[in-house]
């Protein structure tokens, strides 16, 4: 099955979108920044396995050591795998991602959401920005607009509806997410074809 890998840092909800997409019990509000390999699930509704990998967010308490080792996981992972991967899905807290794009990166965030999504690129891996938490955000458009600026996309989002995904998941509403990944899985059905 087609590898769809999860990326995001610490307390975006990807625990509860883990448990959502597989049914399985996941350890919400775990400690950040601890060190675990890619688990493997099966993404229940779908045809498609997703990867769990290690938070690379704020990891107030971790040695700047192991926060590089959790880093440089992430890349070696990504670099292996890009070939197999279908779709990176970056997970941001709808409510918070642009404070914390727009507060100067620090030392504590590897990387950066938004240099984890152009690693991506990079790799040719199909990046979808998973904006979750939107049941806090009043002014929906303005918001994602704002995401695609700040990942280089050219507002309206709209435009961009298999790049970037509103969910939200503690209600289960992720059905923009599952449909953008749908679009690269069919992507990449045509691209075999050719
Ligand atoms: P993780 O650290 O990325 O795995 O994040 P968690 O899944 O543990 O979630 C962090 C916090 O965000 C928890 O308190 C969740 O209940 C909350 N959360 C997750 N998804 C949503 C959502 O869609 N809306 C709201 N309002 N809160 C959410």
């Amino acid at each position: 099955d087609a590898e769809v890998v999860l990326l995001g840092r610490s307390n975006v909800g990807k625990s509860t979108l883990m448990r959502e997409i597989t049914g399985h019990q996941f350890n919400t509000g775990g400690k950040p920044g601890v060190t675990r390999s890619p688990n493997h699930y099966d993404w229940a509704s779908e045809d498609f396995v997703v990867t769990d990998l290690p938070g690379f967010g704020f990891m107030s308490g971790v040695p700047g050591e192991q926060r590089e080792q959790i880093k440089t996981n992430i890349v070696r992972y990504l670099e292996e795998h890009a070939p197999n991967v279908l779709a990176g899905v970056v997970v941001l807290d709808g409510k918070a991602a642009i404070d914390i794009i727009d507060r100067h990166t620090n030392e504590e965030e590897i990387p950066h959401t938004v240099e984890l999504y152009h690693l991506l690129r990079e790799l040719d891996i199909p990046a979808v920005l998973a904006v979750n938490k939107m049941d806090k955000v009043d002014d929906a458009d303005e918001r994602l607009d704002d995401v695609a600026d700040r990942f280089g996309l050219l507002p309206p989002w709209k435009q961009w509806q298999d790049t970037i995904a509103p969910i939200t998941a503690k209600q289960g509403q992720i059905e923009p997410l599952e449909q953008a990944v749908r679009a690269h899985l069919e992507a990449a059905k045509r691209d075999d074809l050719k």
